[in-house]
């Protein structure tokens, strides 16, 4: 029997590392969504696609995904070329945000993100995908911490990755893209009716880790 866990939130509560974690210990697939808008902003920008419109739609269905754990990453790949460092610059950011607006262009993904998890038993997250792309999720988990420190993680992140940019501003563009993400028509960010929260923002990551482990062998019985 496959297993599917959601996990949901908005930018900078912890999913990726929480996910990475969770997907490691039980060996299930990683699937990152965020990484598949990624992805389509950087290749609609590198070829001067409009968002809008038919030809990002026809880009959409030419990517062909796949994710590989390694070390301590998850690597996405996109027609078998790996883009994990490249889609993660605040501009991709900021531009996969509004390519994420367009629900035609939703639906293509998550075709894919379903198809993706058919034979495995994997472990996705993003921001829908407890309430759309696996509606029936075994398990369904909503992590949440307020913008600030989110915004302080981010920073520190950036910071240590040698990037020359100032809170406000992280804080600034975390809080756009939450805005984006929580009031577009096609598939806000919201928390499912039967999710589990998990306010991160007093926790460790490793404590959030271990409490979302606990949730886990608890419903799967191991
Ligand atoms: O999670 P990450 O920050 O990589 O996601 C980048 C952007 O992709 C988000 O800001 C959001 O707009 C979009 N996204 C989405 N639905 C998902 C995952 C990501 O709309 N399931």
């Amino acid at each position: 029997m496959s297993i599917v866990i959601a996990i949901d939130g908005p930018g900078g509560v912890g999913k990726s590392s929480v996910s990475f974690e969770i997907a490691k210990k039980f060996n299930f697939m990683l699937i990152d969504t965020g990484a598949m808008y990624r992805a389509v902003a950087l290749f609609a920008i590198k070829n001067n696609i409009s968002f809008e419109g038919e030809k990002i739609l026809e880009l959409a269905k030419k990517l062909k995904f796949s994710f590989k754990q390694k070390n301590d990453k998850n690597l996405v790949f996109v027609n078998n070329k790996d883009i994990s460092s490249i889609i993660r610059t605040q501009e991709v950011s900021m531009n996969a945000s509004n390519v994420a607006k367009n629900g035609r262009l939703r639906k293509i993904l998550v075709d894919k993100q379903r198809e993706l998890g058919k034979e495995n038993s994997i472990v996705i997250e993003g921001r829908d995908i407890g309430t759309v792309v696996f509606p029936n999720a075994g398990i369904k988990l909503f992590l949440t911490a307020s913008s600030e420190i989110r915004a302080e993680r981010r920073y520190k992140e950036l910071l240590a990755k040698g990037l020359d940019i100032s809170f406000e501003k992280v804080l600034e563009e975390l809080k756009e893209r939450d805005y984006n993400d929580s009031h577009r028509e096609a598939s806000p960010l919201i928390q499912a009716d039967d999710a589990i929260l998990i306010d991160t923002g007093n926790l460790s990551i490793e404590e959030v880790i271990n409490k979302v482990i606990e949730i886990i062998k608890e419903r799967i019985g191991v």
